[in-house]
């Protein structure tokens, strides 16, 4: 018996991840192959397998800290920024962008619901011939989902298809579109900028979708007034089609452009919509 547990952990030391390239092994099969040698030999915890073992998982854990960390700050630089600004940095370095859309995604994953899905079955339950301004696509899951044709903004991007911009100018030709999205991307300070923007390459009767995320609408806790934003948004020549706050992550607010705009010439005040900071998980 003694034989056979010391053979197998004379196994399970050559098994034993290179000290060189720990970070190379999947997470569970670092974590699972250590609480087998930890359970059938807890006197071995301290010997040079174990520590190498333990190091290897350690580094994992930091690198994912340094991750969450990294999109964090682009996250929050995002939010405290006009849009040019947010150009000029993404430009500067662009695999910021790649590592706040890997921060971005695994903070989704814990979103019971995609607020970018809803917008996908709104897009499919009407024509597909409506032309889709897609403003701060992200990874442009939008355009992969739906048969329209879709023009998908964002700052920068690998993929070839994305107009990579400041969504504040686009290339757009004014009353081009039919319907354009805003999907958690009223993040610069100038997001009235955005959404003047959308109003100019609107057809008239086209839509304006937007989805954000809801404590940023919740004046309880320091966001903004929704009615106030809705007051705004419709001064600018839209009327409110849709409020919808039943989902506990974000809100959904549709308008639709009014046929014929008339200018009132008056100032719109906009309210300040707070950033969205994400929590350390
Ligand atoms: N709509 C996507 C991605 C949301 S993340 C989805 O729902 O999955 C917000 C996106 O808006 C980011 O990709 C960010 O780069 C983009 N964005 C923020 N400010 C922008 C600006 N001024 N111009 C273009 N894109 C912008």
């Amino acid at each position: 018996m003694k034989e056979e547990q010391s053979r197998k952990r004379r196994r399970g030391k050559n098994k034993k991840p290179q000290k060189t390239q720990p970070s190379l092994l999947p997470k569970h099969s670092t974590k699972l192959h250590k609480k087998t040698h930890q359970q059938k030999n807890p006197a071995h915890q301290s010997s040079s397998s174990s520590s190498s073992l333990k190091s290897s998982s350690f580094l994992d854990k930091m690198k994912a800290r340094l991750a969450g960390g990294h999109f964090r700050m682009i996250n929050e630089k995002l939010y405290t920024c006009t849009g040019k600004e947010a150009l000029d940095y993404f430009k500067e370095d662009p695999e910021l962008f790649d590592m706040y859309h890997t921060g971005y995604q695994e903070q989704m994953s814990h979103w019971p619901e995609l607020p970018v899905n809803i917008i996908i079955k709104w897009l499919k339950e009407h024509s597909s011939s409506l032309i889709v301004a897609d403003f701060g696509c992200g990874d442009a899951r939008l355009a992969k989902n739906v048969k329209n044709k879709v023009f998908s903004i964002d700052l920068v991007s690998n993929d070839p298809s994305v107009i990579s911009c400041d969504m504040a100018n686009t290339p757009l030709r004014p009353s081009s579109v039919d319907v354009a999205v805003f999907c958690l991307s009223l993040m610069g300070t100038n997001y009235a900028s955005y959404l003047k923007e959308a109003c100019r390459v609107l057809k008239p009767s086209g839509w304006l979708l937007i989805a954000e995320v809801k404590s940023r609408f919740d004046p309880n806790n320091g966001g903004a007034d929704p009615n106030m934003f809705s007051k705004a948004v419709c001064e600018m020549g839209f009327t409110s089609a849709l409020k919808d706050f039943s989902n506990k992550m974000f809100v959904l607010l549709y308008f639709k452009k009014k046929e014929n705009q008339s200018s009132h010439g008056r100032e719109i005040e906009w309210p300040e919509l707070k950033p969205c900071i994400y929590k350390r998980r």
